[in-house]
């Protein structure tokens, strides 16, 4: 299968060999490959990264602006049910014991904020692909 280039009719291999003399150095053509390279591997590593920003979101929100995160659970209902999936969000906690739910928790009275709090928001529920007990009004 031949690819068409965007701006002539020649092949995929012709359109390269045109972008290779646009540039005046290896260089120019080496960065853009490591560029593709590099926003390739953050697409596929997407839903970690959304993750990884939320757990962050959620600490900061937790330990720097109670108040607001006190008023974000009042919008909250439901009950924990367990599941420990927010115990296994990028990676499962050494704390957490058991193979099925429900979970044991070897430090549960003494778990952080962060654990105690979750979810705080609409958003959160993501994480856990929307099968926590809590939801937001
Ligand atoms: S995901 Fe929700 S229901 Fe499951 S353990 Fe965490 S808070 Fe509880």
């Amino acid at each position: 299968m031949k690819f068409k280039s965007i701006e002539g009719g020649e092949n995929c291999s012709e359109g390269i060999l045109r972008i290779y003399n646009h540039y005046p150095n290896n260089w120019a053509v080496f960065e853009n490959f490591a560029f593709g390279v590099i926003v390739n591997l953050l697409m596929k590593r997407l839903p970690e990264m959304r993750k990884l920003k939320r757990k962050v979101k959620r600490h900061i929100a937790i330990y720097f602006f109670p108040k607001r995160v006190t008023s974000q659970l009042q919008l909250r209902q439901g009950e924990c049910r367990q599941c420990g999936k927010c115990c296994k969000l990028l990676f499962r906690c050494p704390m957490l014991v058991g193979k099925n739910p429900p979970y044991k928790c070897l430090i549960y009275s003494n778990r952080s904020k962060v654990c105690q709090q979750f979810p705080i928001c609409r958003e959160d529920l993501e994480d856990v692909n929307y099968q926590c007990g809590y939801s937001f009004r």
